[in-house]
């Protein structure tokens, strides 16, 4: 299933802060060097088109993401969001799939279990953000300005003591953005319905408010907007004689006009669906607004703000379903 290719969604997205943001390089000692940068800076890239720029790191966002994500399937089922800090010996409530604990144990000689049972045996967290038994599946690029450079800014901080009152660290000065525009894209590759729509509500409470970004959340720091300027669904075009004739089916109807998005549970053959342990083949959801097209040897299926969310909207409901089977 991971060698193949089955269905892909894009979303690209612009992020704004909303009020200070800060993801810290990881230079801060740069500081004692140079002094005339902050204690903390922005993390920085050198673009060739925007020269030195600062920017979000796609590994920044996907972390929160994952951790937003775990606190969602926890919600709902213990046992489908392994904990990450959790070591193989370690006495534990939940996460206790074998393929998540695996990677944690260092111990020598262990054998290699091959991806379809690393899939099988992955709890639905990992095998959407993968762990060190089965790739994941979610790709989010670096974040860089569009329509110009971000403003940014110093701030000032002191920690206090709170037995003596009197200042325990600082003052230290910490560089943030306040505004501007971030654009980059995040992708989702061989994805049933469900994974779409816990990625979906992941970005959707982002977008919303409900997680933060960065340095110093507790302080009010890195509250982000989001913006979905565009969903690009895709699937390959070529007709596989070997597989069901669904493939073939849903592919002619794609190009007749249709905007439904379908996921691998319905796209793959009945073995392979078996195989990885995939929830029953189901309808498509309606991607409103959303307008097909073949293109080289995929259809393009694309969606904009309002399509991409009454989509996101309709496919919540499905991970749930997912997870507690
Ligand atoms: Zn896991």
């Amino acid at each position: 299933m991971h060698s193949k290719f089955y269905n892909e969604a894009i979303f690209h997205i612009t992020l704004r802060p909303q009020g200070p943001l800060l993801i810290k390089s990881g230079s801060e000692g740069g500081a004692s060097v140079n002094p005339t940068l902050p204690d903390m800076n922005f993390v920085r890239t050198y673009r060739p088109d925007l020269g030195e720029v600062v920017y979000i790191p796609g590994s920044s966002l996907r972390g929160v993401l994952r951790s937003h994500a775990e606190k969602l399937v926890r919600s709902v089922n213990l046992d489908e969001a392994c904990d990450p800090f959790l070591r193989a010996n370690d006495e534990n409530e939940y996460g206790l799939k074998p393929a998540c604990l695996r990677g944690k144990d260092k111990s020598e000689g262990k054998e290699k279990i091959d991806g379809v049972r690393a899939y099988r045996e992955s709890c639905y967290i990992c095998r959407i953000f993968g762990n060190m038994e089965v790739a994941g599946r979610l790709k989010i690029n670096d974040f860089y300005p569009r329509n110009g450079n971000p403003t940014t800014e110093v701030r000032y901080g002191v920690a206090i003591d709170r037995v003596t009152g009197s200042v325990a660290h600082g003052p230290f000065d910490m560089e943030v953005v306040t505004d501007g525009e971030f654009s980059g894209t995040i992708t989702l590759r061989n994805f049933t319905l469900g994974q779409l729509g816990l990625v979906g509500a992941a970005l959707c409470d982002m977008a919303d408010g409900f997680v933060r970004l960065g340095y110093g959340k507790a302080r009010g720091l890195g509250q982000v907007d989001f913006i979905f300027e565009k969903l690009e669904i895709r699937y390959l075009r070529k007709k596989e004689k070997a597989a069901r004739s669904i493939i073939s089916e849903i592919l002619s109807e794609v190009v007749g006009e249709n905007n439904k998005v379908y996921g691998i549970e319905t796209l793959c053959d009945a073995d392979t669906a078996k195989e990885f342990a995939l929830p029953p083949a189901r309808e498509g959801l309606e991607l409103p607004g959303g307008s097909a097209s073949p293109s080289g040897s995929f259809i393009l299926l694309t969606g904009d703000e309002d399509g991409t969310r009454k989509l996101l909207e309709a496919a919540a409901p499905l991970w749930v379903e997912e997870v507690q089977r």
